[in-house]
């Protein structure tokens, strides 16, 4: 995942982070540790902690910089550290902070440097299950609560990696809603997002458990299918489709229904996720084309159009 993800993350923390090299330069520092500090990372990145910067001291008034600093142990012997102290405020006064100082560790395990994550000592805020809210609200669509473009792209990037790694081919489905506009048009925009939501949510519930959904633009979706060959994606596409199909809202006493088209295609060794995905937009152009309400798939399996 690129790094803005990750900074994006660790800065709507209610937590301050920093990181520090092994010679306790400051390397990171977040917006939770400029909210409770009032330093901003302008004023302390490349500084050294050792510069006594933040000048904590423990109830007895002894500094820690100068007699123990957590950070300094943390990076010479590798062991997390916790400690309650009293941190210096740009604005003069003594904040109580419980810290947690853990090693920075490469690739070879070796030690980089160390990460200090401090808060109010008065929160008591799991970090872990903070950054689990976090996440959930960066990669879920909020208007139909399936994942976002984002989501859909980060599992397409893990899928091409095992397929490099271990051969696990995926496949992939893009299912588009029939004469949508009509629905906007003739109910309104307000019921066109709740047909939205209840063809992903149909989509969502329709996968097996190691299959994901998400919203890939307006009123279309991308499932990533693992471990299936043609057939398989066909099957689960037919399945989709049908679910959708005989699903409806109801709105002034009326019943409201739609159906959606799906294209898909399953992955090939060495071939670029971009390309795997405009073999799928082909047959979904061409389920569009041969009448709406239908399935396709790459590779050659097309079964018979239904009969009745
Ligand atoms: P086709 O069968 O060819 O796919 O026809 P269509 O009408 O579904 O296709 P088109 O691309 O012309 O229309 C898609 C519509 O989806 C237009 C846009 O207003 C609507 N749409 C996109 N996002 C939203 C949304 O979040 N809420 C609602 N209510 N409508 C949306
Ligand atoms: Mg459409
Ligand atoms: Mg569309």
């Amino acid at each position: 995942m690129e790094p803005s993800f990750y900074r994006q993350i660790l800065d709507a923390l209610s937590d301050g982070i920093y990181f520090v090299d092994k010679e306790r330069r400051i390397t990171f520092w977040n917006k939770g540790a400029e909210r409770l500090t009032g330093y901003s990372a302008d004023e302390v990145l490349g500084r050294s902690c050792a510069d006594n910067l933040l000048r904590g001291v423990d109830d007895n008034g002894r500094e820690l910089c100068t007699s123990g600093c957590p950070l300094e142990a943390v990076i010479r012997d590798g062991r997390m550290r916790e400690a309650d102290v009293y941190l210096h405020h740009k604005f003069g006064y003594r904040i109580p902070i419980h810290v947690k100082a853990t090693p920075l560790r490469g690739a070879g395990d070796e030690i980089l440097g160390a990460v200090q994550i401090f808060n109010k000592r008065t929160q008591n805020i799991s970090i872990l299950k903070e950054i689990e809210t976090l996440r959930k609200e960066v990669l879920t669509d909020p208007l139909t609560q399936v994942g976002n473009r984002r989501f859909g792209e980060i599992q397409l990037q893990e899928c091409e990696r095992t397929l490099k790694e271990f051969g696990a081919i995926f496949g992939v489905l893009i299912a588009d809603i029939d004469h949508f506009k009509r629905i906007n048009d003739t109910f309104g925009h307000g019921v066109g997002d709740k047909v939205l939501r209840m063809v992903a949510q149909g989509l969502s519930n329709g996968v097996r458990v190691f299959d994901s959904v998400c919203r890939w633009g307006g009123e279309e979706f991308l499932i990533i299918a693992r471990g299936l060959k043609v057939e398989g994606l066909f099957s689960l596409a037919e399945r989709l489709r049908m679910l959708v199909e005989s699903s409806w809202i109801e709105h002034l006493d009326q019943k409201i229904s739609v159906t959606i088209s799906l294209g898909g295609s399953i992955s090939r060794k060495g071939e670029p996720v971009s390309n795997l995905l405009n073999r799928a937009d082909t047959q979904l152009y061409r389920s569009k084309q041969e009448g709406r309400n239908r399935v396709s798939i790459d590779e050659g399996f097309n079964p018979p159009p239904p009969t009745i």
